[in-house]
């Protein structure tokens, strides 16, 4: 049961430039995870409203396209500077609706941040090539023009980052966009949608339809949109990327993990451990870049008592309390889904050397905790193995030799993100290098790139080949036209007909 406030404001629509009620019958709540009081009610918005902000996005095309790069640019530089401002706003709302810890929130925010400084400086990415002179007086050149209406559909765990991967990114290249935000915790998201206008987007260039599945495909199919990116789950992102790509669009799909980090008995143990209490149990284990897999190698056997130590460590409790590590988990259904992963870990026979279940939380007894977990033991055909448990809980493997560990990573359906901890060079070097996975982390456990590269992944975590933010996404967003082009002067022109296909 959750708590209604006597009027939960209604999550609005962003619809040519204005907020609009949706006129939809069909709703849900948003619910804060550490209390299960209603924040908001976000609308499913119906198929005419997604028409709606599709039309806006198009018609906007139009000036947007030709807007200069420096006006482009300096927007970006005012929206940089509001999202500061608001810095300490946005954490709390975040907080409230996803539950992670009030420092994770303002990192959630400011990763999201540093994409926007770079949508800024655009300009000096989105350059075309020149090729002179390719023939007598015939230079060729390249430019990189928006496509049109681009759309973004994004995951709960990031509100704030994962939306600033994608409309600052599209719009700077002079695309217009429509938004669907994660129906969990959308007002982080709508807060920073306001800030975007109030630094001077015109009307249409941004749009925002909420809803789940019905708008998603909708979103799929339409017509009128030139690409989608996305990020979530792989059932789901492998469901938007069949289904945009058939209907012509380009799509990239950012999609689920299972990141392992490979131990190697020489690695400085403390700094290891420590690292691995943050990178597993951090954000409640909710980050695409969680390692929530350790395989230890050879010696490094003798570890477990230490991981189990520092878990222990770890204080369970709400996100807007002080010193708290691990927050509660997005929903009621997570929560219940991550201890039924649990049951059937130990049923599988995995060995429970830290239970995390059920943990008291004094004034905080209806939020959806689990504390940290871990199981040593854990072998490929266990449940807690083959899935992504997406909450805190550590499933421990090991191996004979990094030749093993990098065969079991491997064998692992998943590419999202890896990590090696050891002080050998020539080992990490290997590791990298056979490793088939998109990010890797050499004595750290969580290696997210900063976007003057590019986020990426490997096999069932990525479909299409242009990753989000960086120089890849400027191509994903661009459509490349060359221009050969012959100019005439009294010096260089012919005077017969050229009937040849040279140049
Ligand atoms: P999700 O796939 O359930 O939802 C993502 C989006 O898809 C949401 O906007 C949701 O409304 C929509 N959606 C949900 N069900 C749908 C359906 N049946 N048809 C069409 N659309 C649907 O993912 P989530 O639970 O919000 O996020 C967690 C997942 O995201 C994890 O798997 C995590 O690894 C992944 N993730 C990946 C990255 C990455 O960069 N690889 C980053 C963050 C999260």
């Amino acid at each position: 049961m959750h708590r209604v406030a006597a009027s939960a404001a209604t999550v609005k629509l962003l619809i040519d430039g204005e907020f609009v009620e949706s006129g939809s019958a069909q709703w849900r709540d948003v619910v804060n995870p550490a209390t299960q009081d209603v924040l908001a009610r976000v609308p499913f918005a119906t198929a005419g409203e997604v028409d709606a902000a599709v039309a806006s996005a198009k018609e906007a095309f139009k000036r947007w396209r030709r807007t200069p790069i420096g006006t482009r640019a300096r927007i970006f530089l005012k929206y940089q500077q509001l999202i500061r401002e608001h810095m300490g706003e946005l954490a709390t709302i975040l907080t409230a609706e996803q539950g992670k810890t009030l420092p994770d929130a303002e990192g959630d925010v400011f990763r999201g941040l540093e994409v926007v400084e770079h949508a800024a400086a655009i300009g000096n990415l989105q350059l075309g090539e020149l090729a002179n002179n390719v023939a007598s007086g015939v230079d060729t050149y390249t430019l990189l023009q928006p496509l049109g209406v681009c759309a973004g559909i994004t995951p709960f765990n990031f509100p704030a980052m994962i939306p600033l991967w994608m409309f600052p990114m599209a719009i700077a290249t002079g695309n217009t966009f429509v938004l669907k935000p994660s129906e969990q915790d959308p007002m982080v998201t709508m807060r920073l949608v306001e800030l975007a206008l109030e630094a001077g987007l015109p009307k249409g260039v941004l749009n925002v339809v909420h809803g789940g599945e019905d708008v998603v495909n909708a979103i799929c199919d339409h017509p009128d949109i030139k690409a989608v990116s996305f990020v979530g789950s792989t059932r789901v992102g492998t469901h938007v990327y069949n289904r945009a790509s058939l209907a012509g669009k380009r799509v990239q799909c950012m999609m689920g993990a299972k990141n392992h980090a490979v131990i190697l008995p020489d690695a400085n143990k403390e700094q290891t451990l420590n690292a691995m209490a943050g990178a597993a149990f951090g954000a409640a284990g909710q980050r695409c870049m969680a390692a929530s897999t350790v395989v230890l190698v050879g010696e490094a056997r003798g570890w477990i008592p230490g991981l189990v130590t520092k878990a222990r460590t770890l204080k369970v409790n709400a996100g807007t309390e002080p010193g708290t590590d691990v927050g509660p988990v997005i929903s009621c259904a997570a929560r219940e889904r991550i201890e039924a992963l649990i049951a059937s870990g130990i049923e599988q026979g995995a060995t429970l050397e830290l239970d995390g279940r059920r943990p008291e939380v004094p004034g905080f007894e209806r939020g959806n905790f689990v504390g940290p977990t871990i199981f040593s033991g854990v072998k490929p055909g266990m449940r807690i193995y083959d899935e992504e448990i997406f909450g805190p809980v550590l499933v421990i493997l090991e191996a004979e030799t990094l030749d093993d560990a990098i065969a079991l990573v491997n064998a692992n359906p998943n590419g999202n993100g890896t990590a090696v901890f050891t002080q050998s060079g020539a080992a990490a070097r290997r590791f990298q290098e056979e490793i088939d996975v998109g990010q890797v982390g050499i004595n750290l456990p969580i290696p997210v790139p900063l976007p003057m590269f590019s986020f990426t992944g490997s096999r069932a975590s990525k479909l299409g080949d242009l990753g989000p933010y960086g120089k890849q996404v400027v191509t994903f967003y661009t459509q490349t036209k060359t221009v050969t082009a012959r100019w005439f002067d009294d010096e260089t022109a012919g005077h017969g007909v050229n009937t040849t296909i040279n140049l």
